[in-house]
């Protein structure tokens, strides 16, 4: 049903990711000149051969390469050749690699990063008004360093930025350097907890990184029960002239926090920052361990606050538990929409039944000709994938009752908290607990096969019974 080798290549984006080299951790030292919008930058790779080759095969999608050094068990090992072209970066050895053969790659290269077009517009390095945006989902990362871009591959990171003073360049994880450099400054990153290339960035701007205060602004509606424990401290990187709107309206997120490490478990990385940008965004982003608002998402309204829900849930689904292949973006997309609803009912909005029906009259006004479970490349982040996967969890729910419905996403998490997943994973997972909980064998994926598998949308769930015993 599931194993833990990389889904790669995978179907829906054939031309990324190798399966011949997995990289453990990253080292990258970026120079960025915001003017010319130019990096000149020096990765290096620590990671290990899965099979027998000579040649390793790299993401790396505009920039051009000088040098490529390779070490083997501490040794050097001979490049014989490396070439960058079409998205790939190829670096053939002088000498073959068994599989299990430590391999560290050290890349220098430099370019004026350029976006990548998919189906889903453009992906990857962006310039902004006054700095720089990075959005890598589903394979930007290519775009500003040389990696191994498929999700099923986790590493973790350490990114040193230098760019022009004034400016504080964004990572994932924790600060953990400064220093001036005469006109430049250079600042140091740490991601500790293991990450896919996608979900790493880098944002600059003129930003102030400041703390939001642990109690939920007043008068904001904030859940009933005291905070939990597992939660992390939550930061803004916010332009000076924005800094107060943002707190005022993204204050929330230490409430929504402690209610969703409640419902799902510990808040999985050690830190939370929420980057606002002067520009207006499209859509919210999310990465590990930090999310990318738009100044036209501090409107403090509802359809805003869902998003700012949508994007601190997908730190569980999606940045902690990692698809293995790009047609289970349910298990992102449908868990983040229902943790929006969630929310919504928890800070006494409305209730989740009304949310689920609002949903469930979207889709029926809606085309019956999208699978949930494998929707393919083009409908991958197609609305209908969010509703009607959080409806599938929202069946669940119905089936088994809030209570052991709740143990079941905690487990869900506990069980795959920085690894990846699958939807045959999650189905048997489901079963387990529905069996547990005194329903038939194979009960839950009875209930959740017509969403996922299925094009006709099913009846809207009512609840099963109140009375399935919780343990
Ligand atoms: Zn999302």
């Amino acid at each position: 049903m599931s194993d833990d080798r990389p889904a790669i290549p995978d179907p829906y984006l054939p031309e990324t990711g190798t399966p011949d080299f997995t990289v453990a951790h990253y080292d990258l030292q970026l120079e960025v000149k915001l003017a010319a919008n130019r990096v000149a930058g020096r990765a290096r790779l620590e990671g290990t051969v899965l099979h027998r080759t000579r040649r390793i095969t790299l993401d790396l999608h505009g920039l051009s390469v000088s040098k490529v050094t390779a070490t083997g068990a501490g040794r050097p090992v001979k490049v014989a050749r490396s070439s960058a072209r079409r998205g790939r970066l190829v670096v053939d050895l002088a000498v073959t690699l068994d599989a299990g053969a430590d391999l560290v790659l050290d890349v220098t290269y430099a370019g004026v990063p350029s976006l990548r077009q998919g189906a889903w517009g453009e992906i990857g390095w962006e310039e902004l008004a006054d700095g720089v945006l990075v959005a890598g989902q589903p394979h930007g990362a290519s775009t500003w360093f040389p990696c191994v871009d498929h999700p099923s591959v986790k590493s973790t990171y350490h990114l040193t930025v230098t760019t022009d003073a004034g400016y504080l360049p964004v990572c994932n994880g924790l600060p953990t350097g400064h220093r001036r450099r005469s006109s430049r400054e250079e600042w140091s990153w740490e991601l500790r907890d293991p990450a896919p290339s996608y979900l790493v960035t880098l944002q600059i701007g003129r930003y102030q990184l400041v703390a939001v205060p642990d109690d939920a602004p007043q008068g904001h509606p904030s859940p009933a029960h005291p905070a939990a424990e597992g939660t992390a401290p939550v930061f803004l990187a916010v332009s000076r002239a924005l800094q107060d709107r943002a707190q005022e309206v993204l204050g929330v997120q230490t409430a929504m926090m402690a209610c969703f490490s409640r419902a799902f478990g510990p808040y999985p990385f050690a830190r939370y920052t929420a980057v606002v940008t002067d520009d207006a965004l499209e859509i919210p982003l999310e990465a590990a361990s930090l999310s990318i608002f738009g100044s036209n998402h501090l409107t403090g309204s509802w359809p805003a606050e869902r998003l700012v829900a949508h994007e601190l849930a997908h730190q569980w689904f999606g940045n902690a538990l990692t698809l293995r292949r790009w047609r289970d973006i349910w298990l992102h997309e449908g868990f983040a929409c229902y943790s929006e609803w969630l929310w919504g009912a928890e800070s006494g909005r409305a209730a989740l039944e009304s949310y689920a029906r609002t949903a469930w009259r979207g889709l029926a006004a809606q085309d019956q000709d999208l699978l949930v479970a494998d929707p393919g490349p083009e409908l991958m982040f197609d609305d209908r994938i969010y509703k009607r996967g959080a409806l599938a969890l929202f069946a669940l729910r119905q089936e088994l009752g809030a209570e052991a419905f709740g143990g079941l996403l905690r487990d869900w998490v506990a069980a795959h908290r920085h690894g990846t997943v699958d939807t045959g994973t999650f189905l048997a997972h489901a079963d387990r607990h529905a069996e547990a909980a005194g329903l038939a064998a194979g009960h839950a994926t009875r209930v959740l096969h017509p969403w996922l598998f299925e094009t006709a949308l099913p009846a809207l769930p009512a609840a099963r019974r109140a009375a399935v015993a919780p343990r």
